[in-house]
């Protein structure tokens, strides 16, 4: 039986209409380099998407490679309560260090971004109940996405994910994300809704300047600040989930930099190892930590936790990343990069049935706006793979979020694939 088959046979895949695979190709790969990866024909894909945005530093990077290597010939893993290793704790000290000045303080792990959300609302709930105050309601965004375990997927607002659920759900008020530089009406409507329940609410949470999930819908600074402006009159705590934005996406190391409302809790996933291993970090305030710390028979501890919190290997990688992000100066790269990426991919605005081209950083995006044919981006999801790119479009939305080492002559040969494409005019 071949290696298809047999998957087919015993793999449930996610986010996947497993019958789709019946006319969809499997990609197999083989093994990977840099931005490539190389099915058993030894043809070679472009990951358009960073293989679902982890992957900052291409596959197989040999610098991430011999840290892990070096890790694993001295410890594996060891569990995080009552023991620590010196990669966990490095890796702590360097987080905090960049945002000293946030003042973001203390790092509690997990090792996937869904849990990393569980934490920051279970955090966030516990917080006020310590401080003998009745909170139980979150806000979040109309169009967000948070994960997919039943908390988390609570206050994502993506109907695809969520509509199956409902009734599982915790309840969380959404409140309207921005459209463009005019946001008053959204405020007015977070400002009613904040007189009825302000009181009620433990933590407003966001995904700071793209809703990457939400059909990478990018929205301004400006409102993140407003809307936490109004958050704040009612001692509403701030969650900022840049599992998927952090490390760099925004062109700025974390996309908290770019609003002047600052979060008190940050999570953090995705890009972290590189993407190689598992990891996640909950980065909190002072203010809170020291909520819950208190003589054991106070009851008021933060018991979480997960058998792989904090693996070693995990830190390995990315302690390399950080050394990655110190030593080769990726973000300044990164801005001479994505002017690059920009240029390229608006001479696609010639196709009338594509638009609302967009970029935030090395996130560029726009959508299918006039199509004849149902389910537009799953086709040019094939075509794709046919020319040898990995993309993965979200319904109508074409989106290219490629590792950060990807060189202009491969962002070159991606559009003019595209170009290839939209030609044929059988979208
Ligand atoms: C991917 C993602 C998550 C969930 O992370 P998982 O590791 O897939 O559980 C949460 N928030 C955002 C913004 C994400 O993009």
């Amino acid at each position: 039986m071949n290696l298809k088959e047999l998957d087919l046979k015993h793999i449930w895949h996610p986010c996947t209409q497993m019958k789709d695979h019946e006319f969809l190709p499997l990609l197999t790969v083989k093994n990977a380099k840099g931005v490539y990866l190389y099915d058993y024909n030894n043809k070679a894909y472009i990951d358009c998407i960073s293989s679902w945005w982890v992957n900052l530093f291409g596959h197989c990077n040999e610098y991430i490679n011999s840290k892990i290597t070096e890790q694993l010939s001295k410890l594996e893993h060891v569990l995080l309560a009552g023991c620590s290793h010196e990669g966990v704790i490095r890796l702590s000290a360097r987080l905090c260090k960049i945002l000293e000045k946030h003042k973001l303080n203390k790092c509690f792990y997990a090792d996937n971004g869904s849990s990393s959300i569980e934490i920051a609302l279970k955090m966030a709930f516990h917080y006020f109940a310590n401080k003998n105050e009745k909170r139980k309601k979150f806000l979040a965004l109309s169009n967000s996405y948070h994960g997919e375990t039943v908390a988390a997927l609570s206050v994502g607002d993506v109907k695809l994910y969520k509509k199956h659920y409902e009734d599982l759900l915790l309840d969380v008020l959404l409140t309207p994300v921005a459209q463009g530089e005019d946001f008053s009406k959204e405020l007015e409507f977070l400002e009613k809704l904040l007189e009825k329940e302000g009181e009620n609410i433990c933590a407003f949470i966001l995904e700071p300047l793209i809703q990457c999930a939400g059909n990478m819908h990018m929205y301004s600074a400006n409102f993140i600040d407003e809307a936490i402006k109004l958050c704040r009159k009612y001692g509403i705590l701030i969650i900022f989930d840049e599992v998927a934005v952090g490390f760099g996406r925004t062109n700025t190391m974390f996309a908290l930099e770019q609003s002047k409302a600052k979060p008190d809790l940050l999570c953090l996933s995705k890009g972290i190892t590189g993407g190689y291993l598992p990891l996640s970090v909950l980065i909190c305030t002072d203010e809170i930590y020291n909520a819950f710390y208190d003589d054991y028979e106070k009851n008021k501890a933060f018991l979480h936790s997960h058998s792989y919190t904090g693996n070693a290997l995990a830190c390995a990688a990315a302690n390399a990343v950080l050394d990655i992000f110190e030593n080769d100066n990726v973000l300044e790269n990164n801005k001479i990069l994505s002017k690059f990426i920009k240029n390229e991919f608006e001479s696609l605005k010639e196709f009338d049935f594509l638009g609302n081209f967009r970029q935030c950083g090395m996130v560029y995006a726009f959508d299918i706006i006039k199509n004849k044919r149902q389910r537009a981006g799953l086709f040019v999801y094939e075509k794709a793979l046919e020319k040898g790119l990995l993309l993965r479009p979200l319904a109508n939305t074409i989106y290219f979020m490629p590792p950060f080492v990807i060189k202009n002559d491969e962002v070159s040969y991606v559009v003019s694939s595209l170009r290839e494409i939209f030609s044929t005019n059988q979208l």
